[in-house]
Formats: structure tokens, C-alpha cells, sequence
């Protein structure tokens, strides 16, 4: 087990020294009175030491910071830059659109578009494609379109997931099996259990329990959850809850934003799932604001056979810039040059070496974690046995041991995922790379030791 004073002391030592080595990025952060919380967005004060690190350039895995300092990149802008800091392919396609034709925002299409949407079904199976620039309004437009073609007021998600900041998906369990507002929600519209029904990951019982309310219209759910540390799904799981969805009436759209990390296809291809929505975001504009939704082409034909559901002007799908010119020229040569077939293989075999390693160093100290690979990313958790659930991993959660990591990697020229102890591959981290940070965190955990 961590001494917890050893650790207070270990962390005491880095934060000074983070204090140290960054002196124009404390500057840069103490001069920021104009910012709500010093930052231009609040997540930003998501960071172990007392100032965030200002970015100056990045390029594939690569980050630099203003105070010069060079890391390597296992954060990737929380998946964003999965394909890597500004993919030679996607600057110049978005340099072509954005400089030399000119037209990002003239809210028509490009041949592009129907590209990409072949590229998608290919990749996924699902066919009829719609965009956004984020992957929260994805999930927005799709729980509108589930709401209107199933006349079902409810979304159910998993405890401890997230979808963006989508208001029907903060919820989580309660121990009677039923639903309550996660905590912390910032104003929220309306109680959760009015609009949501929630059951655990890996939980047919409970999932079975609330599809059988009849009102739910959707479960909205990751094939793998990744933002409450990774947890995979049990052999026949995500088959019981196709078989469950069918059988209550209920839609299924699986978001594959992080689980990308799969494969080319995501979770679903790989898995061989057979989803009625899909929504994606984040990586496919190669770090240009990009999301995706899609839904069967029953689906599809059957909502656009409605004509009091306003698509085409405020009825609450869609927004101006969404699928514009520039993001769907950067969605094409991501998806046409950098997240290839090939990319994913070296991606995801960095990964697995990556894990091996961590586990390696988990044995030798004997320590009650567990770490667990999803694709091409992996992730450490402070637990002998990887949680079966959002709960079960909310309770193992340890944010000092978390930041002292981070703190510690990130003095040594490493950067991990700030809400997690995630890393992620991207096509062009390497071999070595990887094996600096196995050395680091043999070390990190040895000095944890003591
Ligand atoms: N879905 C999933 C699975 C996510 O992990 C996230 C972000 N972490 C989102 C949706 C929302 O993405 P964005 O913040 O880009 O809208």
C-alpha cells in the first residue's frame, strides 16, 4: 500500500518543482483576469500542479510549452488529437478549403460531405449520416430524433458515463437500483429522473428493470466506458443488451467518441455490434471541431417521412456551422490518410506493449492496481481487480495518487490525460515514447514505495 504521508511529502516535492520549471506559463495564468476561473474554458483547471501549462506548438505526439519545454503526448487533447497534433494530411486539406478555395461558413454543402458519410458506413455499418462539431451535440440531435420517431420521453444511460454535457446523461444509480442526479450538475433544467432512467455497465438485471417502464426511447451508451477509467464489457453483455433494446422497443445508439480507439470501425465494428444510432466526434477532424450522428436508413426514412418534425429549420437539430466546408474537408483526409487501417495497427500494438509494461511494473511492487486496454488506449486503476462498473470505478478513485502521477510525469517531459490516468496512441507516438514513460512510471511508483 502508498504511505499517505510519504506521498503528501513526494507530492509537496513535485509541485514545487513544477512551480520551478514553469515560471512563464505561472505568469501567463496569474495575468488571466479576464477569463472565468483564468481560463479560456473551465476544464482547463483540470491539473495537478497550481497553474495549468500554456501549449505553444504541438505536432503529431509532441507538445511544447511557452517555458520550451517538450513532452511527449499520451493526452492527446483527451482523444481530439488521437490522430495526432496537425496530421500533415489534414492541414493541408483544411489549408486547401479554408485559404485557397475560401468558404468554411457559406452553409452549403461539398462533395466531400457524401465521402465521408460512405467512409463512416463503411467503417461502422450505420448509413444515413448527419454532422455537428461536437460530439455532445451528436448526442443531442440523435436523443431528439429517438424522442420524436419513438414518442418516449426517456433516455437510459450507464452510471458514471459521459456523453458530453448532455443533460439527460447525468444521472447515476442510486443503491435501490434506481436513478438520481450526478453530483455536481450546474443548473440543471429539470430532475434527472424526469428526462433519464439509468442502470449499471454490465447489468442486464437492472437494464431489464427499466426498459420494462416502456418509456425509454433510447439507451444511449459507450460500447466500453472510458470516462470513468476504462471498463470493458463481460462476455455476452453487449449482446444481452441488443437482444433487451428489441425486445422493450427501445433504440440503441452506441457513442464510439472514445471507444474509436478500437479499431478503424470502433467498438462496433470490431465487436461486430449492430447499433440503431451512432455518434462519434473528437478525433475524426483530426483536431478541426468535427462530430458525427447516423442512424439506419429505416431509421432515417421514417423521420423524414414526418412532416411535423421541422429538420430543416428550428426544430432543434442542426446548427449553423455544423457540417461545414472546412470540418468536413478535415473529416475526409483524417479518415482518407491518417486513421488509417495501418495507423490503427501500430497504434494499438504501442498500446498493448504499453499495458504489458504497466502490469509488469503493477507485479513487481505488488500493489492492488489493475490496468485495462481498450484499442489504442490504456489505462491504470487503482484496484487489484478492473471495476466491472461506473460505480464500482467511481469508488476506487484516488485524486491524490492521480495527481501525484501526473505531476511527476509531467516534470520528466510526459503528459497524460488530466481527468484519468489514460494514455493514447496516436499514429505517430513511438516505440521509444512509450518506453520513456514504462521507465518513468517504474520510477514514479518505485519513489512511491519508497
Ligand atoms: N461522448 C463521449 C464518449 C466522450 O468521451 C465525450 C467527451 N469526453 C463526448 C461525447 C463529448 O465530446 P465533446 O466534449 O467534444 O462534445
Amino acid at each position: 500500500m502508498i504511505a499517505r504521508d510519504r506521498l503528501h511529502e513526494l507530492m509537496a516535492r513535485e509541485v514545487a518543482d513544477f512551480a520551478a520549471r514553469n515560471p512563464l506559463s505561472e505568469k501567463a495564468f496569474g495575468a488571466a483576469e479576464h477569463l472565468f476561473g483564468r481560463v479560456p474554458m473551465t476544464w482547463m483547471n483540470k491539473r495537478a500542479g497550481a497553474f495549468p501549462l500554456y501549449l505553444d506548438s504541438a505536432r503529431g505526439a509532441r507538445v511544447t510549452d511557452i517555458d520550451g519545454h517538450t513532452y511527449r503526448d499520451f493526452a492527446l487533447g483527451d482523444t481530439a488529437a488521437m490522430a495526432g497534433h496537425s496530421p500533415r494530411a489534414t492541414v493541408e486539406a483544411v489549408q486547401r478549403r479554408f485559404a485557397e478555395l475560401g468558404g468554411a461558413t457559406a452553409m452549403l454543402p461539398t462533395e466531400d460531405a457524401e465521402w465521408v458519410g460512405a467512409e463512416l458506413t463503411r467503417r461502422f455499418g450505420v448509413s444515413r449520416w448527419s454532422f455537428s462539431l461536437t460530439a455532445t451535440d451528436a448526442n443531442r440531435w440523435a436523443i431528439r430524433i429517438v424522442r420524436a420517431v419513438t414518442g418516449r420521453p426517456k433516455i437510459l444511460v450507464n452510471s458514471y458515463c459521459y456523453h458530453g454535457s448532455v443533460d439527460e446523461s447525468l444521472i447515476v444509480t442510486t443503491p435501490d437500483g434506481e436513478g438520481a442526479a450526478r453530483e455536481g450538475n450546474v443548473g440543471a433544467p429539470c430532475d434527472v429522473t424526469l428526462t433519464s432512467r439509468v442502470a449499471e455497465f454490465n447489468d442486464l438485471e437492472g437494464l431489464e428493470r427499466q426498459l420494462a417502464h416502456g418509456d425509454v426511447a433510447a439507451v444511449l451508451m459507450e460500447p466500453a466506458l472510458t470516462n470513468i477509467g476504462i471498463v470493458l464489457p463481460e462476455p455476452g453483455y453487449l449482446e444481452g443488451v441488443r437482444e433487451l433494446t428489441r425486445r422493450y422497443g427501445t433504440l440503441l445508439i452506441n457513442d464510439e467518441t472514445h471507444t474509436f480507439s478500437v479499431g478503424p470501425g470502433g467498438a462496433t465494428k470490431a465487436w461486430g455490434l449492430d447499433p440503431d444510432l451512432l455518434v462519434i466526434g473528437k478525433a475524426i477532424g483530426g483536431g478541426i471541431p468535427a462530430g458525427a450522428y447516423a442512424m439506419s436508413a429505416e431509421l432515417a426514412d421514417r423521420t423524414l417521412r414526418r412532416d411535423d418534425l421541422d429538420l430543416v429549420d428550428m426544430g432543434g437539430v442542426g446548427g449553423t456551422m455544423a457540417g461545414n466546408a472546412l470540418s468536413v474537408a478535415a473529416m475526409r483526409a483524417t479518415l482518407e490518410s491518417v486513421l488509417t487501417d495501418d495507423a490503427f495497427t501500430h497504434m494499438i500494438d504501442l498500446a498493448t506493449t504499453y499495458t504489458a509494461g504497466i502490469r509488469a511494473t503493477i507485479e513487481r511492487h505488488d500493489l492492488p492496481w489493475s490496468v485495462t486496454q481498450l484499442g489504442a488506449r490504456s489505462e491504470y486503476r487503482f484496484s487489484a481487480t478492473p471495476p466491472r462498473n461506473g460505480t464500482e470505478s467511481h469508488e476506487v478513485h484516488d485524486e491524490e495518487l492521480d495527481d501525484y502521477l501526473h505531476l511527476f510525469l509531467a516534470n520528466r517531459g510526459i503528459l497524460l490525460t488530466p481527468f484519468h490516468n489514460m494514455a493514447l496512441m496516436s499514429p505517430e507516438t513511438t516505440a521509444d515514447d512509450v518506453q520513456a514513460h514504462l521507465d518513468l512510471f517504474g520510477e514514479a511508483v518505485a519513489t512511491l514505495a519508497g
